[in-house]
């Protein structure tokens, strides 16, 4: 199978982390997010041990946590001991109300209002990081009316492409996030920030797109970067603390994509920046990760129940199913290929040719086109695999339909961890 948590049992169940996923849809009814917390654990752990034992103490991942915010991941974030990135006042409420610790969380985005900056300083943020000159500004002015200093690094683009998605791609010059160093104007926008007497400036981030399945393109970041923190010690003494090279590995979605060591790409990772710091003479920085997918995508599957099968003669076979796009639309938005299976028949010949749509009213809200299953039928239980990351973080009401629980599996025991959404809850805000 795709990944160890998931096996096939004597019945030819789907299986995951040893509990059998049929028995779950029909405990708590489909769609339903399934997540295994033991993988989610495991994987933050391969950061933990990787990041502090190559790159050195201190240094450690920020998780992501717009791949999945609710209450219940926070707090395995803060007893893994990870720090959190946030891009929102409702991300930051999620983890403060789930007893995070504010002075471990990092404030991302490329537009933080008023409310935002006013909100996370009073409640103790750790760090913001700053992506532009408004957003300087509002926070100097706010830490200096507090009376305080606020910790920031600062987004920078190095103009790199890793050769992923376009659309997830963030690192080149043209994008809307941070502010470039091949134009200058990162250098120019640092004198700024060391003229401002209430923000302390402690490092720098970047982050140059998702799905990286080997070292490359984070040793291509560091080097950019180790020479741009040079030049900031050349021009301004400025001694740079932090580095934070971004987002995490790539996730094995379907069989093609490449299975990644990545405590081994780390240890690359860091014997690279080790050369360039000795070269440059610049100060080891400690070194962030921002892994988000990488973190939970894994740990997620989303089961579905099979509603109508119609062929259209010439053409090809629909496959309809009880959620879609409300709960997934990673398919709709960039095309993103996903495994799936039918999880009651999952001993059978796959060889029926289909597309999955999903029940919203829109032709492209797809699933996934041109997989195989044993012949579906309504009442079969379709499995859509590695769906623990942008699926429930991105899902929405869109034809008002309720958003599905999440259930975690721990030890082999299944418990309700966010629940069914119901209709007073779609009504809620309605006057
Ligand atoms: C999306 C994002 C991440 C997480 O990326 P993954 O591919 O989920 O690991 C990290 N940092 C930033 C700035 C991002 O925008």
């Amino acid at each position: 199978m795709l990944h160890s948590n998931l096996t096939i049992n004597k019945e030819g169940h789907l299986m995951i982390a040893g509990v059998d996923s049929v028995e779950l849809a029909q405990k708590y009814g489909t769609p339903l997010y399934i997540l295994d917390e033991d993988r989610i654990r495991a994987n933050a752990r391969t950061y933990l041990t990787a990041m502090r034992t190559y790159f050195g103490e201190g240094s450690r991942p920020l998780y992501a946590s717009k791949a999945l915010s609710f209450r219940g991941i926070y707090r395995i974030a803060a007893e893994e001991g990870m720090c959190v990135d946030i891009v929102s006042s409702g991300e930051l409420y999620t983890a403060l109300s789930a007893g995070f610790p504010a002075k471990d969380m990092f404030f991302h985005g490329n537009n933080k209002t008023d409310s935002d900056i006013r909100y996370a300083i009073d409640s103790g943020i750790g760090f913001f990081i700053v992506d532009n000159a408004e957003e300087l500004e509002a926070i100097d002015a706010y830490a200096s009316e507090r009376g305080m200093v606020q910790n920031i690094l600062l987004r920078v683009t190095p103009g790199i492409d890793p050769h992923t998605f376009a659309a997830v791609n963030t690192g080149k010059v043209d994008c809307q996030f941070g502010i470039s160093i091949e134009t200058g104007q990162a250098r120019e926008f640092v004198g700024k920030i060391l003229k401002k007497k209430h923000v302390s400036l402690r490092g720098f981030h970047c982050h140059i797109g998702s799905q990286i399945f080997d070292q490359v393109p984070f040793c291509d970041a560091a080097d950019i970067m180790i020479r741009f923190i040079a030049e900031m010690k050349q021009q301004y003494k400025l001694v740079t603390e932090i580095l934070n090279l971004g987002g995490g590995f790539g996730v094995r979605y379907v069989e093609s994509d490449p299975q990644i060591d990545i405590a081994e790409n780390i240890r690359l990772v860091a014997s690279h920046i080790d050369a360039r710091c000795a070269e440059s003479g610049v100060r080891h920085p400690t070194i962030l990760m921002e892994p988000g997918r990488s973190i939970v995508a894994d740990a997620g599957v989303t089961l579905y129940g099979v509603g109508s099968v119609k062929t259209i003669e010439g053409y090809r076979s629909y496959v309809s199913i009880d959620g879609g796009m409300s709960d997934n639309p990673r398919y709709a938005l960039y095309k993103s290929p996903y495994t799936v299976m039918l999880a009651n028949r999952a001993h059978e010949k796959a060889d029926f040719l289909c597309t999955i749509a999903g029940r919203c009213c829109e032709s492209g809200a797809l699933i996934q086109e041109n997989v195989t299953l044993p012949r579906p039928k309504r009442g079969d239980i379709l499995a859509v695999l590695v769906t623990g990351a942008y699926n429930y973080s991105m899902a929405s009401n869109y034809n008002r339909i309720c958003r599905p629980p999440i259930v975690m599996i721990s030890h082999g025991e299944d418990r309700l961890v966010v629940r069914r959404e119901t209709f007073e809850d779609l009504t809620a805000c309605d006057l």
